[in-house]
């Protein structure tokens, strides 16, 4: 998504556009995340600080996060600098950068959309945080209460049984839900970075397969193979999500990148969703989509390559069949994808000023689907040197 959104954002500005992925773009991370598009999302994922989330995840009970023993050395450090930017001074930093960006999200998508004419593929009847208990519905009312003073979120809290009309297949009766009016979802993700890439060869831009490992600089220009022939460029842009970070050290940047790992699975032959949904007492998403009802889980850390142990993807099931009738496993493999992830919780959306050309717009976390089109209009207005629409020096490589 942000590779695909900053090309069709400078290409759509008239420049001359070259789009390079060693796979189809929005094959990897894009394609199996919960499709929304999270207008509500103004406040950051934060590392916990209160004692009882910490040792909940410390023993790995839950399902929210999870984590390999094996990676802590390595993780050691970024996730040590995360708990630190999560203290309340640097978490209201973490909150003001994060949502200047979300604050222009949606917007940015609708431009696309409505350029593309791709509207059809997203819904716009929002999202539910949905709750088992009254306690955790009430101290939810209050945040989204919160969210409404700061940013103008719109909200409204559906009860038990405003619930049970929304969604009737859920069978748990439920405290009641949230509902996130303005948020906008998609039944298919990767079909949203296809439609955005088509529009983008429409416009003139061009796309080839090549790995990003072949990019070098000569004579005062980036130079890069792909299958069809060596591209040459003034600028390059750097968006390779998760794969970023151990790009960018050939270039001497050696960031605290990390990576929080999701599984999804698809069930079918059961209930159905109207809009997808946060069990918020249980950190899963269901969401509908073409495939049947896609489950995402949080967060699990582990190095990037390692083996899947999708531990959480089963306790999440075990929950998630408490609400809803979910007979059918689709896949015998879970998909399992990438959060790319930074220890403030921003992107690093700018330039990469130890070689002149070189573009970072990478590390957006838990909203790179929701951040593609905002942050792609910002990394075009940098590379054109204009005014940009917000202030940008939060997401600076050079911050690290
Ligand atoms: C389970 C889960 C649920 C999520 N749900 C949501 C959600 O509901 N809403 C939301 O906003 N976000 C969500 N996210 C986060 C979101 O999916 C990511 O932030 C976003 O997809 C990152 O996009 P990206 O373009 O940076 O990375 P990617 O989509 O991974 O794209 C990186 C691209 O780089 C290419 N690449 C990598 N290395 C090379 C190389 N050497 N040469 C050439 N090409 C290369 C890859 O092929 C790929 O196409 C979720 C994530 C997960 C894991």
């Amino acid at each position: 998504m942000i590779g695909v959104a900053t090309a069709l954002q400078l290409v759509r500005r008239g420049h001359s556009v070259c789009l390079v992925d060693r796979k189809e773009p929005g094959q990897e991370t894009s394609s199996g995340n919960a499709g929304i598009v999270q207008g509500e999302a103004m406040l950051p994922f934060q590392f916990p600080r209160d004692l009882k989330t910490l040792l909940q995840t410390a023993l790995r009970r839950g399902v929210a996060a999870s984590y390999h023993v094996n990676a802590l050395p390595r993780l050691a450090s970024p996730l040590f600098r995360y708990w630190l930017h999560s203290s309340p001074k640097r978490y209201e930093i973490a909150t003001r950068g994060h949502s200047s960006l979300m604050q222009h999200a949606l917007s940015a998508h609708e431009e696309l959309l409505a350029e593309c004419g791709a509207g059809s593929l997203t819904q716009r009847a929002g999202y539910h945080h949905v709750y088992r208990t009254a306690r955790a519905l009430d101290a939810s009312v209050a945040q989204a209460e919160e969210l409404h003073q700061r940013f103008g979120v719109r909200y409204s809290m559906l009860d038990r049984a405003a619930l049970a009309n929304a969604e009737p297949d859920l069978v748990l009766p439920l405290a009641g839900a949230i509902h996130w009016p303005d948020t906008m979802t998609v039944r298919d993700p990767a079909a949203l970075v296809s439609a955005y890439s088509t529009y983008f060869l429409k416009l003139g831009g061009c796309f080839s397969r090549g790995d990003a490992d072949s990019l070098k600089r000569e004579e005062g220009a980036w130079y890069l193979e792909t299958e069809d022939g060596t591209v040459k460029a003034e600028h390059v842009v750097i968006a390779l999500g998760p794969w970023s970070c151990e790009f960018v050290t050939r270039f001497g940047y050696r960031l605290p990148l990390f990576v929080k790992r999701g599984y999804n699975q698809h069930f079918t032959g059961g209930g159905k969703l109207r809009v997808p949904m946060l069990d918020a007492e249980r950190a899963y998403v269901l969401a509908p989509m073409e495939q049947g009802i896609r489950l995402t889980t949080g967060a699990e850390f582990a190095l990037l390559d390692a083996p899947a142990t999708p531990v959480q993807l089963a306790q999440a099931t075990v929950a998630a069949r408490e609400l809803l009738d979910l007979p059918r496993v689709v896949e015998h493999q879970p998909w399992l994808g990438n959060r790319p992830c930074t220890p403030d919780m921003l992107p690093v959306l700018g330039a990469a000023k130890r070689f002149p050309g070189l573009w970072f717009n990478f590390g957006h976390a838990h909203q790179g689907f929701t951040l593609g089109p905002i942050c792609g209009r910002l990394m075009a207005e940098l590379i054109e040197g204009r005014q940009t629409l917000l202030a940008t020096k939060p997401y600076e490589v050079d911050r690290f």
